[in-house]
């Protein structure tokens, strides 16, 4: 039942890459067309490292406020 997709291997039109910063047409085997673009990745990679850092301390003290109730209430205090 119903009509199977043809899927097609690779066309020549996916012979080329573009660049995840700046969009420009580069070679497949490269991953940035040029060192400057490779730069501002490493500079986005690092932000978003800082950002995963931030979360964890955040629900690291989340986690403290919601249990430092318990833990008084543990110590009988
Ligand atoms: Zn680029």
């Amino acid at each position: 039942m119903g009509k199977a997709r043809r899927v097609v291997p690779s066309s020549p039109v996916a012979q080329h890459k573009h660049c995840p910063i700046c969009g420009e047409v580069m070679q497949p085997d490269e991953e940035y067309c040029s060192a400057k673009c490779e730069e501002v990745a490493a500079k986005r990679r690092k932000d978003e490292q800082r950002l995963r850092i931030i979360w964890y301390v955040l629900l690291i003290v989340m986690m403290l406020i919601l249990l430092l109730p318990l833990l008084l209430q543990y110590k009988g205090f």
